[in-house]
């Protein structure tokens, strides 16, 4: 049985870059594969600073818009990684096999410590937590965007340095599942869409807040005149576009984009309309949960109890494999 694994950080409330690069991915691949697992990974957003009250309160909205966005606990675990304390186990385990330098390379890690004066070792050690992440349920495909597939390559390495110490094939080594919409740009046309740089539409903002958000956004810089004609290709519109609108939609947006039959801004209210077929039926249920918190509640609690029988299962055959088990009488 293949069995998927992917984690989030707790946020908030997704924004539709999370959507459209990950959470829709999932959504159909719960589907495809039973038994998937699906976690909120606060263990990794307390590497820094953070608010304890803003951190219990994004964890509690990132878990409502997954189940709003259609993870479905009939079919996946969703659940919250520090409630399952074999994750940390088993990155110390893998801590103590994983060189330094290893670490030292990860891009995200250098990009990270070249604006810091004092870098907290949680933040070197952040690719051995999400190698844990995965490696304690041995999943085969984790969905990820392209800029964790050096940090997959990592768990594949520690997959291999554990097993070739203490067991051939225990760890599966696992494969990466590049989401098919690939990078979403913020609305400034140029970085990742983050909430930090504040260029995100939130996935449960309302049709009026969605619209004058989109109304002022990067499209074509050569487009001064509504009768210059555009390029669609370098357009982050045009991008959402693929991404919301129908595909006969696209063709039309390409067409009268280049021959400028419309401007920008008709454009986008296109964009808009589609926009809000699609996130309505997702606002209306994040209503649902919010006036009836117990099914979020049940939904990780559930969740929680599948992961642990799976983490505790791999825990106990690692730690036998290692001399760790249970102390017997020589
Ligand atoms: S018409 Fe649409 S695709 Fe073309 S530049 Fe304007 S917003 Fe972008």
């Amino acid at each position: 049985m293949t069995r998927i694994f992917s984690g989030i950080q707790p946020s908030g409330e997704l924004h539709i870059g999370n959507y459209l690069g990950a959470i829709k991915n999932w959504v159909a691949l719960q589907q495809q594969f039973s038994g998937s697992l699906f976690c909120v990974v606060d263990y990794h957003a307390i590497t820094g600073n953070y608010d304890p009250e803003l951190l219990r309160q994004r964890r509690w909205d990132m878990a409502r818009s997954l189940l709003a966005a259609g993870i479905d606990p009939q079919k996946a675990a969703l659940f919250v990684q520090s409630d399952i304390p074999e994750h940390t186990e088993l990155a110390w385990i893998f801590t103590t096999n994983t060189p330094l330098g290893d670490l030292e390379r990860q891009t995200q890690f250098k990009d990270k410590v070249d604006r810091m004066e004092s870098i907290p070792a949680g933040l070197l050690m952040y690719p051995v937590l999400q190698a844990a992440d995965i490696l304690l349920y041995r999943a085969d495909k984790v969905p990820v965007g392209e800029d964790q597939v050096q940090h997959l390559e990592l768990s594949r390495d520690t997959a291999r340095r554990w097993n070739g110490r203490f067991g051939e094939g225990f760890f599966p080594e696992p494969q990466a599942v590049l989401t098919p919409t690939r990078r979403i740009l913020g609305l400034d046309g140029k970085a990742k869409m983050s909430k930090s740089l504040g260029n995100t539409i939130g996935l449960l903002e309302s049709d009026d807040e969605i619209w004058q958000k989109l109304r002022p956004a990067m499209t074509d810089p050569q487009r001064v005149r509504k009768s210059d004609p555009g390029r669609p290709e370098v357009c982050n519109i045009f991008s959402l576009h693929k991404a919301f609108s129908p595909a006969e939609t696209v063709a039309e947006v390409d067409t009268n984009c280049r021959t400028a039959a419309w401007g920008c801004i008709d454009c986008k209210k296109v964009l808009h309309a589609n926009m809000v077929q699609e996130l309505t039926p997702i606002r209306a249920s994040a209503q649902l949960l919010a006036d009836e918190p117990s099914r979020v509640l049940d939904a990780l609690a559930d969740g929680a109890r599948t992961a642990r029988q799976i983490a505790q299962d791999t825990m106990r055959e690692v730690k036998s494999r290692m001399g760790l088990d249970p102390m017997r009488a020589p």
